[in-house]
């Protein structure tokens, strides 16, 4: 099996264990596709597929944003797990059965940079068909890695500077957890579109007879101001997504969690747009407060 093959196959299985309803997962992956098509994209093969020990994905270090963490050879440790030694006694063992451990160090490739990262995560061994120059079918075994953590964790993508603080330290939660439970890493979105809503002075409860009357995600949604209605249909597609998330029924994928993602990334450019503030309002501002400016976070 290559290793498109293993990923799609990976894709598929998951998909297939799906518990959304297939009218309703439609609908999500409908509205994700032509999304793509504008919003900027996350490189998702560098977050999902596994990666060989001699080729690393181009991981985008999580400090300056600039270099691509290149794994330390000598770092590199991996060993079966108990389990996988003791199955080769098995008479109907097979290199697939294999099941490693890894970790590893990573430095960052910037030169003013050099940040370093540790990872670790599985391995497991398949078989890779290809053909040879003379075009002859060959197959070799093959060892792959699928991280399930790294510190500092990475960035998915790249928000902009100025969100509060409460939805960045969502947005961070989520991707300390993307890459060893997606379902929670979905449920951090969440928590941080409403964290977002709250950032937009939508309320969160009515008062009826000195009661506090909470409103659901899907009510807050729905109060968005005139100027930022057209950010609805994005929002409720997270609120899905999260929805499924939380729930231990339904299973939330890397992608899914990569849609999320995309989609939050479109909102928060609308919502907090970087616009670059000339010399002379920085200045306004700086003396309008005799004082430096303040920061949102
Ligand atoms: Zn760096």
């Amino acid at each position: 099996m290559g290793l498109a093959q293993l990923a799609e196959n990976e894709r598929t299985s998951v998909l297939n264990g799906h518990s959304l309803s297939p009218a309703k997962h439609g609908k999500i992956s409908l509205l994700a596709h032509q999304l793509c098509v504008q919003i900027k994209v996350i490189d998702r093969k560098a977050f999902k597929l596994p990666f060989r020990k001699s080729a690393n994905p181009q991981w985008v270090c999580p400090t300056c944003s600039k270099g691509v963490l290149k794994i330390e050879a000598d770092s590199f440790r991996f060993e079966e797990t108990r389990d996988s030694k003791r199955a080769h006694s098995h008479e109907a063992w097979d290199p697939e059965w294999i099941d490693y451990v890894y970790s590893c160090s990573l430095i960052c490739s910037n030169d003013n940079c050099k940040e370093m990262v540790s990872s670790s995560g599985e391995g497991f061994v398949v078989m890779d068909y290809y053909y040879d120059e003379q075009g002859i079918p060959e197959q070799e075994w093959e060892t792959y890695f699928r991280p399930k953590y790294f510190f500092p964790h990475l960035k998915l993508f790249q928000y902009p500077p100025d969100i509060t603080e409460q939805v960045a330290k969502e947005l961070d939660a989520s991707f300390e957890l993307f890459f060893c439970s997606p379902s929670s890493a979905a449920n951090h979105v969440r928590i941080s579109l409403e964290n977002l809503l709250t950032a937009l002075k939508i309320k969160r409860f009515n008062t009826k007879a000195k009661r506090r009357l909470y409103l659901n995600l899907h009510q807050r949604i729905e109060l968005l101001p005139k100027k930022h209605e057209n950010l609805q249909e994005l929002l409720l597609a997270i609120k899905w997504l999260g929805n499924a998330g939380s729930h231990s029924t339904q299973s939330i994928t890397k992608d899914d969690v990569m849609d999320a993602y995309e989609i939050m990334d479109e909102v928060l450019g609308v919502v907090f747009p970087q616009q670059k503030r000339s010399a002379r309002s920085i200045a306004k501002e700086i003396n309008k407060k005799k004082g430096p400016r303040k920061r949102k976070r």
